[in-house]
């Protein structure tokens, strides 16, 4: 057949299949939950109807998946009126339930589904995977409504069969900036302390140009135990504010959390302010990564810590600028120390 062509003579390119319209496409038994099946080239299939079975109401029950959202796994008993195996199917996209025991041993889709409310698995020849104990699952399950009930589970929960996003390319080398007094004096108000001119003379002695995931702290500055040690003598020169940072730290962490957004699996955007796992976070006793990012969002910095031979960065490390500035510190044996040149 000759290449179609417009009115003035040029070929129309044909359209690889999947830039054509919705409409083109044959209609999908995939966009209706309740039809779903087994792809075709994932399972061989002789039966259509028999390969399923009917799991009784009182045979399966919802659990969370590992990122804490409900709903999103059936636990179904491997045989009815017995609780000792079960399988779990995972929901994806939102729209089908994957067995994970079969995903896991070679990603081939093994679905159950609902029909008119009722629930139908593939039956036990189906799967390449074992039943597991249903006491592990339970425990698992446990452990993650510990983890989560009490906390809100960010809203749409990732998709755990999906391949976990590839965390953002982090350019190697950032820039490390000194500030400027202005931007001391305006971070110590915020923080409620009194900017001095020896905090300018700390700065001074850093000999750091780049920073790079592989920078090795070589020189820190000596006599200080805590992070807040660390921010006083970098905003005063001295570690008398340390205990008011501290404390402004938890004053305003526990009203201004919202900005920590989406974080660690955690909608802070979302979090009612009574609830027990903020409340942890406000008095913990320990500052954590969920302080550090709160630090760093609050103040609008970046901090990098480098403890265990690696950085931990908190803040917005991909942007390359000659204006963000960035506290880097050292964790050692636990007390933290500012770090003053790299090797
Ligand atoms: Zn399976």
């Amino acid at each position: 057949m000759p290449p179609k062509r417009t009115n003035d003579g040029f070929v129309v390119p044909d359209l690889p299949k999947r830039f054509r319209a919705e409409s083109a496409m044959p209609a999908s038994r995939e966009t209706s939950p309740a039809t779903l099946r087994p792809r075709a080239s994932s399972v061989s299939r002789a039966h259509p109807v028999n390969d399923k079975r009917l799991v009784p109401e009182e045979s399966w029950k919802y659990g969370r998946n590992k990122f804490g959202a409900e709903n999103t796994h059936l636990i179904v008993f491997e045989t009815p009126g017995n609780q000792l195996f079960a399988r779990v199917y995972s929901l994806c996209n939102k729209i089908y339930w994957r067995c994970m025991g079969c995903r896991r041993m070679d990603n081939k889709a093994t679905r159950a589904e609902f029909i008119d409310g009722n629930l139908y698995v593939p039956i036990g020849s189906f799967h390449r995977c074992r039943p597991k104990r249903y006491d592990e699952i339970r425990e698992e399950q446990i452990k993650l409504d510990r983890k989560f009930a009490v906390a809100c589970a960010i809203d749409e929960p990732m998709d755990e069969n999906e391949d976990p996003e590839e965390p953002k390319a982090q350019p190697n080398i950032i820039q490390f900036n000194h500030p400027s007094s202005e931007w001391i004096r305006e971070k110590s108000d915020l923080m409620g302390i009194k900017y001095s001119t020896a905090a300018y003379q700390l700065w001074a002695k850093c000999e750091i140009d780049k920073i790079t995931t592989t920078s090795l702290p070589s020189k820190i500055e000596a006599g200080t135990n805590t992070v807040f040690d660390c921010l006083s003598m970098l905003f005063t020169g001295n570690k008398n504010s340390a205990a008011k940072i501290g404390k402004e730290l938890c004053k305003n962490f526990s009203s201004k959390y919202k900005i920590l957004q989406k974080y660690k699996n955690y909608d802070f955007s979302k979090m009612p302010r009574e609830n027990k796992f903020l409340d942890a976070l406000v008095f913990a006793d320990e500052p954590n990564d969920f302080h550090f990012e709160f630090l760093a969002r609050w103040l609008q910095l970046r901090i990098g810590i480098f403890e265990n031979d690696h950085w931990k960065r908190f803040g917005n490390w991909t942007t390359f600028d000659f204006k963000t500035v960035t506290v880097l510190l050292q964790k050692e044996e636990g007390n933290y120390q500012i770090v003053l040149k790299f090797e």
